[in-house]
């Protein structure tokens, strides 16, 4: 092998880099549920100075993983509930080795003919499992928040077109006004897809929510009523702290009555589709022009994967494809990757999503979605039982958020909530994290990750208790009796 690109012993290289993957998969359940060392630590350990001269490969990845660990996050671990975050599933991790093995480059079909049809194979499956129209096109993205630039993008130049304007020709100096609808609650990566579009993230006209975090219907078919030229409506699919779904059979209608452009974010909560126990959450959905949705969180896959989805495949591929003369053209049953996404090279995404589906299947999916929503349950209502903790979400998905010092003036309830998330985040047996919801501080319980079971649902419940616990003992605040449930907002299902 040539020694002047280093280039490695494969089978030593690529044999380490399994066994060392396999020993920190292998510790996670019992690994400390929060990173050892701080991102200044973490700098310090990985810096050097500019490498000048080459080192062997197995070498430089000893050093890259002996350094990394203690700044590592058990994301893929069992009691891992910071944001919505997905578990890295083994078979999509094996499958994304494969992929970075292979070298594809995806951008076309002739060039990587087996990533192509991976992307097109996955796609097919994805919209009959999430049960949308199946002659959508899908462009595999890093995540959700490209997911809407894409969509938007598709959006964009279609109520553009209506109107006589050709935006990806003539962009949008002097083009009709967009007006651009969108919830109170939605999530903030939809205004950063708004940003990057040109279409602003303060040019917006911001429905009002209700508790839950939906628009209201009656508060969205008002802003309808006064659109007049071309209009997007953006919807979600699943609220960030809520899990809780927009009114969609009602909202498309006022939306569609006006020929808006409906986007739906459902970054997770797309995935309430493909289980019968949930899926009424977003009955409705199907009607809607386009939908962003993450494999990287609950369909387990390794990050980056996130999905485009677009009623109108001719705006999707006027929103983004890219055509030289060098590239070749594809056929019309043929299908190019990069026509659906911003990127020309790029992994093949496709892989890891195919695999993850053919791990699950429907049915798996199915029975992961339902479990992850009776260990929400289950937890919230563990946790809601203390005396002193409120839920404040009726659990409807995997979503809940809860307050501690429920009972006490809002400051007060604020740093007890603060100091409990601390609490638990050095106590490590599990991870949670907190936002401000309605003006106060909470804790977030996302349970999302594909190692998690009940029994890790109860074992992280009981830590969390016992920060609370602690916390409130260390304000000399002592619990109020038990039976008491000061302050439950809502008190959760049986
Ligand atoms: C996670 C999330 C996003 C952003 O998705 P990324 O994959 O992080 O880009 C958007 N919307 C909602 C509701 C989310 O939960």
């Amino acid at each position: 092998m040539a020694a002047e690109d280093n280039a490695p012993d494969i089978e030593a290289l690529l044999r380490m880099a399994a066994a060392r993957a396999l020993e920190f998969r292998q510790a996670l359940p019992e690994r400390a549920h929060t990173p050892a060392a701080s991102y200044a630590e973490m700098c310090a350990r990985l810096d050097g100075l500019t490498p000048e001269h080459g080192q062997p490969g197995t070498e430089v990845i000893a050093a890259l993983d002996d350094a990394a660990q203690p700044g590592l996050n058990a994301m893929a671990g069992p009691r891992f509930f910071g944001w919505v975050i997905g578990g890295s599933h083994p078979v999509g991790v094996a499958a994304d080795w494969l992929t970075g093995a292979w070298g594809q480059n995806a951008g076309n079909h002739i060039a990587s003919p087996a990533a192509a049809a991976a992307e097109t194979v996955a796609a097919k499956w994805l919209l009959d499992i999430l049960q949308l129209p199946p002659a959508c096109s899908v462009g595999f993205v890093t995540g959700a928040t490209m997911a809407s630039f894409v969509a938007l993008a598709a959006a964009r130049g279609a109520v553009l077109r209506r109107v006589g304007w050709d935006v990806e020709a003539n962009g949008l100096f002097g083009a009709p006004p967009i007006k651009v609808l969108i919830g109170d609650d939605a999530h903030t990566t939809v205004f950063s897809a708004l940003q990057y579009l040109g279409l602003g993230h303060d040019r917006v006209v911001r429905v009002a929510a209700d508790e839950t975090g939906c628009m209201r219907p009656a508060a969205f078919a008002a802003a309808a009523a006064a659109v007049t030229g071309p209009a997007i409506a953006i919807t979600q699919a699943g609220q960030i702290n809520t899990g809780a779904f927009d009114r969609f059979p009602e909202i498309l209608s006022s939306a569609h009555a006006r020929g808006m452009w409906v986007h739906v974010d459902g970054a997770f909560g797309l995935w309430a589709r493909a289980c019968p126990a949930t899926a009424h959450l977003a009955a409705g959905v199907e009607g809607a022009d386009s939908w962003s949705v993450d494999g990287h969180k609950w369909l387990q896959v390794p990050f980056d994967s996130g999905y485009a989805i677009v009623r109108d495949v001719d705006a999707h591929r006027r929103a983004m494809t890219t055509a030289a003369s060098y590239l070749p053209a594809a056929a019309e049953d043929e299908r190019d990757p990069v026509h659906y996404v911003p990127e020309l090279s790029r992994r093949a995404r496709g892989f890891a999503t195919w695999a993850m589906l053919r791990a699950l299947g429907r049915e798996g999916i199915a029975a992961m979605v339902a479990r992850h929503c009776a260990i929400a349950r289950r937890m919230a209502t563990l946790l809601a039982e203390q005396s002193g903790v409120a839920l404040l979400n009726d659990v409807v998905l995997n979503q809940a958020i809860l307050r501690f010092g429920a009972d006490r003036p809002d400051a007060e309830g604020d740093s007890l909530t603060e100091a409990v998330i601390a609490r638990v985040q050095a106590g490590k047996e599990c991870f949670v994290g907190g936002a401000r919801w309605r003006g106060r501080w909470v804790m977030r319980i996302s349970v999302i990750g594909g190692a998690t079971t009940m029994a890790d649902g109860e074992r992280a419940a009981a830590a969390i208790s016992a920060a609370w616990r602690d916390a409130s003992e260390a304000r000399a605040l002592p619990p109020r009796p038990l039976g008491t449930r000061q302050g439950t907002v809502f008190p959760g299902p049986p």
